[in-house]
This record gives structure tokens, sequence and C-alpha cells, in this order.
């Protein structure tokens, strides 16, 4: 029987999951899959590794549908898919770690507890990776669930990366840097040690451009700073997010136009960022292919905040031997990131432009100071790992969870 690893990532509508299976020390990916439109009318679609996309729609007779449904919809499709397989570790992306939660967990009744009280930190996210928990634990009760942080890989900042400029109090109370995509920059990091073992020793920016976007300075294997902060806000522009914001526009929306924390929280995290600039969408393609002044502010506004935070996070690391691109925009957007990397030669990047406008994995001149190079991120494959080498060293854990 064939050993597997799930990973899944929870949202409030969705559920992805990827199934991997694990044999002599190596992970082999399986299948893809999610199920959309949890809560109303919900879609199923899964796709084995080289095989044929299954679609259908999930039965709502009885009930709507919600995480746990979702989750016996991939058990009962992994039934017959992926027959003779057994569940052994159920891996899930955790947004939040808070402070102390360094490195991924075996979940147990205590630990989840503080992973429900951390969710007034991520409120749009972290109640729905821990219902993803919750409905895992009841329908694959024998694997043992391994909670994947956003937060982990930079937990070890030096203190000045970490805080605000606020009473201490504060920073003691939780209100730190935290950063996040952290499985993203663990996971890129892992392939540099393997495939670039000296630059991955020396002082590298990851450039996380996806619809969430963020930049991490990584130092000797170690993130040193991030351009997240507190929540996933901050930073660069995204998506929908709208990164780098004077706090007295938000003192001004409540005081001015009487908005409330719930109209903010809906402005600044679904309606800005490219669909806010632009008006028009938040996808890179679609302003790509706009026209509209407004399509070319949002795209030139992303560009200008990246360069300024690669210049900023490279005075943090006093140099920069390499430079990541990945992410949906990273890894393909051939002009976006021309943008981005173009008159930078003062500055040691030094940018072979065909292989760049071909997405080769070594964009930069043989002989630029600083190596660029594009790589695919694959977080799905970072929480496989982690939960097989949990796994690996200690007996897995069945909690309950209520
Ligand atoms: P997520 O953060 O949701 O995982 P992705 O990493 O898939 O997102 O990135 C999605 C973004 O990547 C979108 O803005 C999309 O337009 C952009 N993208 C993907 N492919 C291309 C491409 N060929 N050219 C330009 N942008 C692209």
């Amino acid at each position: 029987m064939a050993d597997i690893i799930l990973t899944i990532n929870a949202g409030s509508s969705s559920v992805k999951f990827s199934a991997q299976q694990i044999a002599e020390g190596k992970l082999t990916p399986l299948a893809l899959g999610q199920i959309d439109g949890i809560g109303g009318r919900a879609t199923f679609s899964a796709k084995k590794t080289g095989g044929e996309k299954t679609e259908f729609e999930l039965d709502q007779t009885h009930a709507r549908i919600d995480h746990r449904m979702a989750l016996s919809a991939v058990l009962d499709w992994m039934d017959g898919a992926l027959s003779g397989s057994n569940v052994v570790g159920v891996g899930h992306r955790v947004v939040h770690g808070g402070p102390n939660f360094s490195q991924p967990i075996l979940v147990t009744a205590e630990n989840f507890a503080a992973l429900k009280a951390l969710e007034p930190l991520a409120p749009l996210h972290q109640p729905y990776n821990l219902a993803g928990v919750a409905a895992a634990v009841e329908t694959f009760p024998k694997a043992a669930q391994v909670a994947c942080f956003d937060t982990a890989f930079h937990r070890r900042h030096p203190f000045i990366a970490d805080t605000y400029a606020l009473p201490r109090k504060y920073y003691d109370e939780g209100v730190r840097r935290y950063g996040f995509h952290g499985l993203s920059y663990e996971f890129i990091h892992r392939i540099l040690r393997y495939e670039e073992p000296v630059l991955a020793r020396g002082k590298v920016i990851v450039a996380h451009l996806g619809n969430g976007a963020s930049l991490c300075a990584i130092e000797a294997g170690k993130s040193v700073a991030s351009t997240m902060g507190f929540t996933a806000l901050d930073g660069l522009p995204m998506g929908t997010r709208c990164g780098q914001l004077d706090p007295g526009v938000v003192l001004y929306l409540m005081a001015e136009k009487k908005m409330t924390a719930d109209q903010i929280t809906d402005l600044l995290y679904r309606n800005s960022g490219l669909k806010g600039m632009s008006g028009l969408s938040n996808d890179m393609r679609d302003l790509e292919a706009s026209g509209e002044q407004s399509a070319k502010d949002a795209i030139a506004y992303f560009v200008s905040r990246v360069r300024r935070e690669i210049g900023g996070l490279s005075a943090v690391l006093g140099g920069l031997d390499c430079i990541v691109m990945t992410g949906g925009i990273g890894e393909n957007a051939v002009n976006v990131r021309k943008a981005i990397l173009e008159k930078m030669e003062w500055f040691g990047i030094q940018i072979d432009w065909d292989a760049n406008a071909r997405n080769e994995r070594v964009i930069s001149e043989k002989g630029s100071p600083t190596v660029a190079l594009i790589l695919k991120t694959d977080e799905e494959r970072m929480i496989a790992a982690h939960t097989a080498e949990l796994l690996g060293l200690k007996q897995p854990l069945v909690p309950a969870i209520s």
C-alpha cells in the first residue's frame, strides 16, 4: 500500500489539496485539486499527475458544503483515483504561528487551542485554515496532522526587523512584523542550497510575486527581513491588497469618512492593489493586455515599489549575491520582470535580456556581480516535506480536537 502525504490549504471559500506519495524518503506528486464555492454551489476539480482533469459539482441536497464535506469529497475521490493509498500525514498551511511557533508542529488539542487564539491576528485566513485542520482530524482520523506556518521562517529575525516604533508593551503583546510567504521562501532556499550551494550561503533576496507579493532578505539561510509586517497587507501592492500605506490614511478614513473597521478591511484587503488602482482586474495578465492608463499606472506602481524594496533589503543585507524571482508574476511576467530589473547595472545586477525573455533559469549575464534566477516555488511540496520530516522524527499523534 502506498503511503501518502496529503496537503491542505483551506481558505474561506476554497480548499486546495495535493497528494504526494512518500517512499524511500522521496516525495512524488500524485495529484492536485481544489474545491471551490464552499458555503454555496461547490465544485470539485482534481488532476492526477499526467492524467485527465476530473470536475463535478458537489451534491448539496442536504446541507451547504462546509470544510468537512469538502474533505469527505477528497477522501471519496482518492478512494477511486488513488485506490490502495494510505494517508499517513496531513500537512496544513496555517498562515499564522504567532511569536512562538518557529517550525512546523504535530497538532495536538493543546496547541490547536493556541493556534485558535491567534485568529484575531489573521481573521481572513486563520479561522478557515483551522477549520481545515479540524475537518481533517475527522476525515483522516488515523493520519498525523501537521501545521506548517507562513510566519515560521521569519521567526529568528533580529528585534529591529521585528518591531515597530511603538511603546514596547505592544511588541510584548504580539504587535510585531511577522512576515508571511515563509513556506515559499523556505522552499526556494532549499532548492538554492541544493542547486547553488555557494549562493545559498550568501546574501539573497527572494521576490515572491503572485497574487500575494512580498520580498524576503535571507542571509546564510536565515530570513533577516521581509516586506510584510503585522499582517499580510504591508509592503508591496498585491492583486487586491494595498501594500505599504501611511497609517494616517486609515485614521483619515475613520475620522473623516466615518468608515467602520469592516469597511476599511474590505477596502484594503479586497479592493486595493492592482485591482483598486486599475479599476479593472487584480490579474497582471489582464492589466498587461489592457490599453487603459489606469492599468499602466497600476503596473508602474507595482514595479516601482518592488524596486524600492530591493534597494532597501539590499541595504539591510549590506550587499546582494543573488536575487530570485518566483510566484506567478515572478516566474512568467517577462515585461514586468524587465521593468523591475532594468537600470540596476550600477547596483551589480546585469541582466541577459534574451534569457529574461525566454524565462530561463539564470537571467543574469555571466560575470554579473549579482546572480538573478527564476525558480518555481511549490508551497505544497514544502508542506509535504515538512510533514514527512516530522513523521520521520516522531510517532504520528492523533489528538482529539473539538
Ligand atoms: P497566488 O498568490 O494566488 O498563488 P500566483 O503565484 O499564481 O498567485 O500568481 C498569480 C499572478 O501571476 C496573477 O497576477 C497572474 O496574472 C500572474 N501571471 C501568471 N502568469 C503570467 C504571465 N504569463 N504573464 C504575466 N502575469 C502572469
